[in-house]
């Protein structure tokens, strides 16, 4: 197959829509290699703590990769031959974003490289302390105006279901490459994903893709017990995130007021000064 042919058929790849999927991470997490039909192609990965403008950029950059056009410059693909086994060529597709785009190698680079060095000069607690606090603002936007759970009971169980999910679930290969980020699960997948390819798997269950047995679609993910119909759950501790459901018993003790705290000592007589556990709504 010569370049032409390549370019013919990686033209009639964009055209017939076909979805990209995610095959492989690379062991640095930095680069992320994406299947199109029989194409391949490697590109930066998003890391979860970008900024805006890198993430905006490297998000353009991806989208032009898989549609053959850049919606900022309106750039379109090109490719290079650049080496031929066995008389198949292996092809080098690039997009001549202008030098205006974001997405443009000369703008992106130097944002990536900066972004990494940065990065590689902070510890892993400064790290995991952001992806904490990325998580928690994560979940505050999803809870909305619902009030947070916090009851001691529930928690103690949330965090030993999450321990126990670290044991028998495996990570998405961004994770394995930088713990420090939001692991997310939904317990009907049961693996843990970065936030991109939560994203992903989330619009595979949009477009009902991603189907469940009847029998665990209904199951109470606290009791395990068969009742439907169930209320979604959310849990979150630190930089862990997990959606399910629970049946309605279970969600209603969850959602109960905490008893009086009991990480003191109950040795002091007579009423707590200033309890205010009647004013929660
Ligand atoms: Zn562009
Ligand atoms: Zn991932
Ligand atoms: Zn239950």
């Amino acid at each position: 197959m010569g370049e032409a042919e390549s370019k013919a058929a990686l033209a009639g790849l964009y055209s017939q829509g076909k979805e990209p999927r995610l095959v492989s991470v690379s062991e640095s997490g930095h680069d992320e290699a994406w299947a199109i039909g029989e194409a391949l192609f490697i590109i930066p990965a998003i890391p979860s703590d970008a900024s805006t403008l890198l993430e905006y950029a490297l998000r353009l950059r991806r989208e032009a990769t898989f549609t053959g056009q850049c919606s900022d410059c309106g750039a379109t693909v090109g490719l290079t031959t650049f080496a031929n086994i066995d008389n198949t060529p292996l092809n080098h597709s690039s997009i001549p974003h202008r030098s205006n785009c974001p997405a443009a190698d000369e703008n992106i680079f130097p944002l990536l490289t900066q972004h990494y060095e940065e990065r590689a000069g902070q510890t892993l607690e400064q790290k995991l302390k952001t992806a904490t606090r990325q998580t928690r603002q994560k979940v505050a936007t999803l809870q909305g105006s619902r009030i947070p759970i916090k009851n001691a009971e529930f928690e103690k169980w949330a965090t030993a279901f999450i321990d126990a999910r670290l044991e028998d679930s495996p990570p998405c290969g961004h994770l394995k490459a930088n713990v420090a980020q939001t692991w997310n699960m939904s317990t009907g997948d049961g693996s843990w994903k970065c936030n991109e390819c939560f994203a992903y798997y989330q619009e595979t269950v949009r477009k009902g893709e991603a189907i469940l047995s009847y029998r665990e679609e209904h199951t109470c993910d606290r009791c395990r017990k068969f009742a439907p119909p169930l209320e979604p759950m959310m849990i979150r501790v630190d930089n862990f995130f997990i959606v399910g459901a629970m049946c309605s018993a279970c969600s209603t003790e969850s959602q109960q007021s905490p008893k009086p705290r009991q990480s003191k000592p109950r040795s002091r007589k007579g009423t707590r000064r200033g309890s205010n556990s009647r004013k929660r709504r």
